[in-house]
């Protein structure tokens, strides 16, 4: 049995957490180590538990409590060469990740086993130093993380096509965006091709290159607090889905859910 909670989306702070056989594996922790230790005491979960930390890129909001976890508890933590350079150079990450704990993971390399996970990365375009996507497999799930993502590559086409489980971006409202408070500047950081992904471009993508014969949840991850709402995402990215002919209702329906900003979600059994 697989279990994953998202702990924190969005960002204020991203943290997700899987569990499979006594083997804890967070993905990303970009939340005070304050705020997530209380969190999981408050599930009751041990921290004993996280035997491993796996990192996308290296922006604050998914790595500011990386190096504290990985010394109070002797992680290691996985991710590219340059994620790990880039997280040392990081002002706003105050406590590093020792040295003996930084392990690589690469494009190309063999899967790599951590527990019952078997995990292979591929690229996401965007304006870190370097940003990992992840292929995660165990019993018959195949989980694929998709964030901070500046547009689709034809790679991503066909990794999204095996994916049984799916945590993609949705940030921002085209509209919103354009009609909302941020400046120029940031706002076309954000819409570039190296920023976030829109809801429109989310459904477009999801509605052609998903397997419906394999897909079973989609969850829209790293929401704008201040260009988009939960409701908007989803109904956009449902629509568009079902102009695809996917039917989303029903026990063995595909379930389309957003992710909490701040709070934790129940736990979630992939199967
Ligand atoms: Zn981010
Ligand atoms: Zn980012």
């Amino acid at each position: 049995m697989i279990q994953f909670i998202s702990i924190s989306s969005g960002s204020s702070g991203n943290c997700y957490y899987l569990l499979a056989d006594g083997f804890g594996l967070l993905i990303d922790l970009g939340i005070g180590i304050r705020i997530f230790k209380r969190h999981f005491s408050n599930y009751g979960l041990p921290l004993a538990q996280i035997k491993a930390i796996l990192v996308t890129h290296d922006h604050t909001d998914h790595v500011k409590a990386v190096g504290s976890l990985s010394r109070d508890f002797n992680l290691p933590v996985y991710t590219s060469a340059r994620v790990h350079d880039s997280i040392t150079r990081n002002h706003y990450v105050s406590k590093k990740v020792p040295l003996a704990q930084q392990h690589t993971i690469e494009r190309g390399d063999a899967p790599l086993q951590l527990g019952p996970f078997e995990i292979t990365s591929f690229a996401v375009p965007h304006d870190s130093a370097d940003n990992n996507g992840y292929i995660i497999k165990a019993e018959n799930v195949c989980l694929v993380v998709m964030t901070d993502v500046g547009h689709f590559t034809d790679e991503m086409q066909r990794i999204v096509a095996q994916a049984t489980h799916l945590i993609i971006e949705s940030n921002y409202d085209a509209q919103m965006l354009s009609n909302g408070p941020y400046p120029m500047r940031l706002q076309k950081r954000i819409s570039s091709p190296n920023g976030h992904i829109s809801n429109a471009e989310t459904g477009a993508f999801l509605a052609e290159h998903l397997n419906p014969e394999r897909i079973k949840r989609v969850w829209l991850c790293h929401l704008s607090a201040e260009n988009n709402r939960p409701q908007l995402a989803l109904d956009t990215v449902c629509q568009a889905l079902r102009n695809k002919g996917y039917t989303l209702e029903g026990d063995n329906a595909l379930r389309v859910e957003t992710l909490p900003r701040h709070t934790p979600t129940l736990p979630v059994e992939l199967e």
